[in-house]
Protein backbone atom coordinates (compact mmCIF):
# COMPACT_ATOMS: atom_id res chain seq x y z
CA UNK A 1 0.00 0.00 0.00
CA UNK A 2 1.00 3.83 -1.24
CA UNK A 3 2.55 5.79 1.85
CA UNK A 4 1.94 3.56 4.72
CA UNK A 5 5.11 2.16 5.98
CA UNK A 6 2.84 -0.64 8.48
CA UNK A 7 4.63 0.75 11.19
CA UNK A 8 2.96 4.03 12.63
CA UNK A 9 0.65 6.47 12.59
CA UNK A 10 -0.54 9.34 14.25
CA UNK A 11 -3.84 9.35 16.53
CA UNK A 12 -5.73 12.88 15.41
CA UNK A 13 -7.30 13.16 18.76
CA UNK A 14 -6.48 15.17 22.30
CA UNK A 15 -8.95 12.63 24.37
CA UNK A 16 -6.57 10.65 26.46
CA UNK A 17 -9.43 7.90 26.84
CA UNK A 18 -9.51 7.69 22.84
CA UNK A 19 -5.76 7.48 22.65
CA UNK A 20 -5.35 4.68 25.06
CA UNK A 21 -8.47 2.44 23.45
CA UNK A 22 -6.84 3.26 19.86
CA UNK A 23 -3.08 2.33 20.60
CA UNK A 24 -4.43 -1.16 22.66
CA UNK A 25 -6.04 -2.06 19.51
CA UNK A 26 -3.11 -0.79 17.12
CA UNK A 27 -0.64 -2.92 19.43
CA UNK A 28 -2.38 -5.94 19.09
CA UNK A 29 -1.62 -5.38 15.04
CA UNK A 30 1.97 -4.56 16.04
CA UNK A 31 1.37 -0.77 15.37
CA UNK A 32 3.01 2.01 16.97
CA UNK A 33 0.40 5.34 17.56
CA UNK A 34 2.00 8.65 18.17
CA UNK A 35 -0.36 11.34 19.96
CA UNK A 36 -0.45 14.29 17.57
CA UNK A 37 0.55 16.25 21.09
CA UNK A 38 4.00 15.33 19.95
CA UNK A 39 3.66 17.61 16.60
CA UNK A 40 2.02 20.45 17.78
CA UNK A 41 -1.32 19.94 15.29
CA UNK A 42 -3.51 22.19 15.81
CA UNK A 43 -6.92 22.02 17.25
CA UNK A 44 -9.51 21.67 14.61
CA UNK A 45 -12.82 23.02 14.90
CA UNK A 46 -15.31 20.21 14.19
CA UNK A 47 -17.89 22.36 12.27
CA UNK A 48 -19.22 19.77 10.01
CA UNK A 49 -22.60 18.05 10.76
CA UNK A 50 -21.62 14.64 9.83
CA UNK A 51 -18.84 12.34 12.16
CA UNK A 52 -17.45 11.38 8.42
CA UNK A 53 -16.47 14.88 7.41
CA UNK A 54 -15.17 15.58 10.80
CA UNK A 55 -13.06 12.85 11.26
CA UNK A 56 -11.61 13.34 7.63
CA UNK A 57 -11.06 17.09 8.97
CA UNK A 58 -8.83 15.85 11.79
CA UNK A 59 -7.04 13.37 10.46
CA UNK A 60 -5.88 15.53 7.38
CA UNK A 61 -4.52 18.21 9.30
CA UNK A 62 -3.00 15.35 11.86
CA UNK A 63 -1.19 14.30 8.95
CA UNK A 64 -0.44 17.11 7.06
CA UNK A 65 1.65 18.37 10.59
CA UNK A 66 2.92 15.11 11.46
CA UNK A 67 3.95 14.12 8.10
CA UNK A 68 2.88 10.93 8.85
CA UNK A 69 -0.08 8.61 7.89
CA UNK A 70 -3.17 9.79 10.72
CA UNK A 71 -6.57 8.27 11.66
CA UNK A 72 -9.19 10.20 13.26
CA UNK A 73 -12.20 9.36 14.99
CA UNK A 74 -15.04 10.97 15.42
CA UNK A 75 -17.73 9.05 17.67
CA UNK A 76 -20.72 10.67 19.84
CA UNK A 77 -23.76 9.39 21.62
CA UNK A 78 -26.83 9.36 20.25
CA UNK A 79 -30.36 9.18 22.72
CA UNK A 80 -33.47 7.89 21.08
CA UNK A 81 -35.69 10.31 23.50
CA UNK A 82 -33.19 13.33 22.79
CA UNK A 83 -33.70 12.09 19.09
CA UNK A 84 -30.21 11.34 18.78
CA UNK A 85 -28.61 14.15 20.71
CA UNK A 86 -25.94 15.04 21.38
CA UNK A 87 -24.75 13.29 18.36
CA UNK A 88 -21.61 14.95 16.62
CA UNK A 89 -21.74 17.65 19.83
CA UNK A 90 -21.44 15.06 22.46
CA UNK A 91 -18.25 16.09 23.29
CA UNK A 92 -20.09 19.58 23.86
CA UNK A 93 -23.42 19.24 25.36
CA UNK A 94 -22.93 21.15 28.18
CA UNK A 95 -21.27 23.59 26.26
CA UNK A 96 -17.78 24.42 25.13
CA UNK A 97 -15.15 23.00 26.68
CA UNK A 98 -17.73 21.16 29.31
CA UNK A 99 -16.34 18.47 31.31
CA UNK A 100 -17.15 14.65 31.07
CA UNK A 101 -18.93 15.22 34.64
CA UNK A 102 -20.59 18.72 32.79
CA UNK A 103 -21.96 16.89 29.95
CA UNK A 104 -23.58 13.57 32.05
CA UNK A 105 -24.47 15.63 34.36
CA UNK A 106 -26.94 17.61 31.80
CA UNK A 107 -27.75 14.00 30.22
CA UNK A 108 -29.20 12.36 33.48
CA UNK A 109 -31.28 15.22 33.95
CA UNK A 110 -32.57 15.35 30.73
CA UNK A 111 -33.36 11.87 31.43
CA UNK A 112 -34.81 11.89 34.72
CA UNK A 113 -38.63 11.37 34.06
CA UNK A 114 -38.05 8.92 31.44
CA UNK A 115 -39.12 5.74 31.60
CA UNK A 116 -37.00 2.50 31.08
CA UNK A 117 -38.53 1.53 27.60
CA UNK A 118 -37.81 4.79 26.74
CA UNK A 119 -34.07 5.17 27.60
CA UNK A 120 -32.57 3.69 24.16
CA UNK A 121 -29.08 5.06 22.74
CA UNK A 122 -26.14 4.09 21.23
CA UNK A 123 -22.32 5.11 20.55
CA UNK A 124 -21.41 5.32 17.21
CA UNK A 125 -17.62 5.80 15.65
CA UNK A 126 -16.48 6.75 12.26
CA UNK A 127 -12.71 6.13 11.67
CA UNK A 128 -10.61 7.73 9.05
CA UNK A 129 -7.40 6.78 7.97
CA UNK A 130 -5.16 9.16 5.70
CA UNK A 131 -1.86 7.92 3.82
CA UNK A 132 -1.09 11.56 3.46
CA UNK A 133 -3.16 15.14 3.63
CA UNK A 134 -4.29 15.15 0.44
CA UNK A 135 -5.32 11.28 0.00
CA UNK A 136 -8.10 11.07 -1.97
CA UNK A 137 -8.96 7.75 -1.08
CA UNK A 138 -9.70 7.59 3.19
CA UNK A 139 -10.31 4.26 4.57
CA UNK A 140 -12.88 4.23 6.77
CA UNK A 141 -14.76 2.02 9.11
CA UNK A 142 -17.88 2.30 11.56
CA UNK A 143 -19.42 1.06 14.47
CA UNK A 144 -22.41 1.34 16.93
CA UNK A 145 -22.89 0.16 20.31
CA UNK A 146 -26.46 -0.33 21.49
CA UNK A 147 -27.39 0.45 24.80
CA UNK A 148 -29.16 2.35 27.65
CA UNK A 149 -29.19 5.56 29.62
CA UNK A 150 -28.87 4.66 33.30
CA UNK A 151 -30.27 6.65 35.59
CA UNK A 152 -27.53 7.49 37.46
CA UNK A 153 -23.42 6.86 37.03
CA UNK A 154 -21.77 3.54 37.79
CA UNK A 155 -18.37 2.69 37.62
CA UNK A 156 -14.87 5.05 37.40
CA UNK A 157 -13.28 3.34 34.41
CA UNK A 158 -13.36 4.88 30.74
CA UNK A 159 -14.47 8.10 29.63
CA UNK A 160 -17.05 10.23 28.81
CA UNK A 161 -20.45 9.04 28.98
CA UNK A 162 -19.13 5.40 29.66
CA UNK A 163 -20.29 5.86 33.57
CA UNK A 164 -24.02 6.37 32.42
CA UNK A 165 -24.12 4.07 29.50
CA UNK A 166 -25.31 0.46 30.23
CA UNK A 167 -24.03 -2.21 28.40
CA UNK A 168 -26.67 -5.54 28.05
CA UNK A 169 -24.23 -8.09 27.12
CA UNK A 170 -22.30 -7.47 30.00
CA UNK A 171 -24.86 -6.36 32.41
CA UNK A 172 -22.90 -3.12 33.79
CA UNK A 173 -21.63 -0.20 32.46
CA UNK A 174 -19.47 0.42 30.20
CA UNK A 175 -17.57 2.45 32.93
CA UNK A 176 -17.68 -1.54 34.74
CA UNK A 177 -15.90 -3.12 31.91
CA UNK A 178 -12.72 -3.72 31.58
CA UNK A 179 -10.56 -2.02 28.78
CA UNK A 180 -10.37 -5.09 26.83
CA UNK A 181 -13.71 -6.07 27.46
CA UNK A 182 -14.85 -2.27 26.37
CA UNK A 183 -12.86 -2.50 23.11
CA UNK A 184 -13.97 -5.65 22.06
CA UNK A 185 -17.56 -4.97 22.30
CA UNK A 186 -17.74 -0.97 21.42
CA UNK A 187 -17.93 1.38 18.63
CA UNK A 188 -14.73 2.53 18.34
CA UNK A 189 -13.20 -1.29 18.55
CA UNK A 190 -15.28 -2.31 15.55
CA UNK A 191 -14.40 0.80 13.71
CA UNK A 192 -10.50 0.42 14.48
CA UNK A 193 -10.92 -3.25 13.30
CA UNK A 194 -12.87 -2.43 10.29
CA UNK A 195 -10.30 -0.02 9.41
CA UNK A 196 -7.33 -2.35 10.26
CA UNK A 197 -9.33 -5.25 7.87
CA UNK A 198 -8.94 -2.84 4.78
CA UNK A 199 -5.67 -1.37 5.70
CA UNK A 200 -3.70 -4.74 6.61
CA UNK A 201 -5.88 -7.66 5.60
CA UNK A 202 -6.22 -6.59 1.97
CA UNK A 203 -10.38 -6.27 2.40
CA UNK A 204 -11.65 -3.81 -0.24
CA UNK A 205 -12.34 -0.34 0.88
CA UNK A 206 -14.92 1.89 0.72
CA UNK A 207 -13.41 3.60 -2.10
CA UNK A 208 -12.60 0.80 -4.08
P1 LIG B 1 -15.33 13.91 19.44
O1 LIG B 1 -15.24 12.63 18.66
O2 LIG B 1 -14.00 14.49 19.73
O3 LIG B 1 -16.30 14.87 18.83
O4 LIG B 1 -15.89 13.57 20.89
C1 LIG B 1 -16.79 12.58 21.07
C2 LIG B 1 -17.44 12.68 22.44
O5 LIG B 1 -18.40 11.63 22.50
C3 LIG B 1 -16.48 12.42 23.59
O6 LIG B 1 -15.93 13.60 24.11
C4 LIG B 1 -17.40 11.75 24.60
O7 LIG B 1 -18.13 12.72 25.30
C5 LIG B 1 -18.35 10.96 23.72
N1 LIG B 1 -17.82 9.60 23.49
C6 LIG B 1 -17.29 9.10 22.34
N2 LIG B 1 -16.87 7.83 22.52
C7 LIG B 1 -17.12 7.55 23.82
C8 LIG B 1 -16.87 6.39 24.60
O8 LIG B 1 -16.30 5.38 24.18
N3 LIG B 1 -17.28 6.46 25.88
C9 LIG B 1 -17.90 7.56 26.41
N4 LIG B 1 -18.12 8.68 25.73
C10 LIG B 1 -17.73 8.67 24.42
Amino acid sequence: MDYWSGEKFVAATGNSGKLAEIRALAGERGIEVLAQSKFAVPEVEEIASTFVENAILKAREAARYSGLPALADDSGLEVDFLRGAPGVRSARYAGSGATDQANNDKLLRAMEAVAEPRRGARFRCVMVFLRHPEDPSPLIGQGVWEGRILSQSRGSGGFGYDSVFWVPEMACSAAELSASDKNRFSHRGQALRAVFRQLLDGEPSSAD
